[in-house]
């Protein structure tokens, strides 16, 4: 499991899944996102699922671009 201790530190708090697509240019589909709270996104503004940790198909589609 990744962890995205560099999207808080970039942004400040942890993004949703679109703005993580989007930041990275991957599809993260919702099974790949592993821990989630519900907030705002510091990104697009939007009350979302905040993805704090994905599995392991999700840190491969994030390192495998
Ligand atoms: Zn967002």
């Amino acid at each position: 499991m990744l962890s995205l201790e560099p999207v808080k530190e970039k942004y400040g708090d942890y993004l949703c899944r679109q703005c993580l697509n989007k930041e990275y240019n991957v599809n993260l589909v919702p099974r790949d996102c592993n821990h989630f709270f519900f907030g705002v996104c510091r990104c697009c503004n939007e009350n979302r699922r905040l993805i704090t940790s994905l599995t392991a198909t999700g840190k491969l589609k994030m390192l495998v671009k």
